[in-house]
């Protein structure tokens, strides 16, 4: 059975089966996310590049696709939906000036004293930044500390 190539758009990548003639045309589902891929002719073809099998792309960047992110391994072992690289935590959002500004003035009251949380306990200079993301902080002598209701807000 001769080999044609596919393109799968969910990963950004193509892969190679054997396939009948016959059924050289109908798509394939992708080995990585099962969705299904379009066969690619020969010209499109010349735009890309296999490495140890997996789909890959030009410009040869060294990386590898998995679910449309690249990454810098294949996935070899484990369940197909589960690449270490591609589910680990995001990072956390960075923090805007103002932001930045409101932390840096709530630490300044936490070391006189001034700052409490929801309970009213005392804030140390420490506890501003991971208080202030969680949004529990609360300036002494105010009702409620004016936070954003999620997020950077720019
Ligand atoms: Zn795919």
């Amino acid at each position: 059975m001769p080999i044609y190539e596919y393109y799968c758009k969910n990963c950004d990548g193509i892969f190679e089966e054997r396939r009948p003639v016959s059924e050289a045309s109908e798509p394939m589902p992708c080995p990585v996310c099962y969705k299904d891929a379009p066969r690619i002719m020969p010209t499109s073809f010349a735009a890309f590049t296999f490495r140890d099998g997996y789909p890959r792309r030009i410009p040869d960047d060294g990386k590898y696709y998995h679910f449309g992110q690249k990454v810098s391994k294949p996935l070899t072992r484990g369940r197909p939906n589960e690449h270490p690289e591609v589910n680990k935590p995001k990072p956390k959002p960075k923090l805007s000036k103002g932001e930045l500004a409101e932390i840096r003035e709530m630490r300044e009251l936490a070391k006189r004293g001034e700052l409490t949380d929801l309970y009213g306990n005392y804030v140390k200079p420490s506890e501003v930044r991971k208080m202030y993301e969680a949004g529990r902080i609360l300036k002494k002598g105010t009702p409620k500390y004016g936070l954003p209701p999620e997020g950077p807000s720019s």
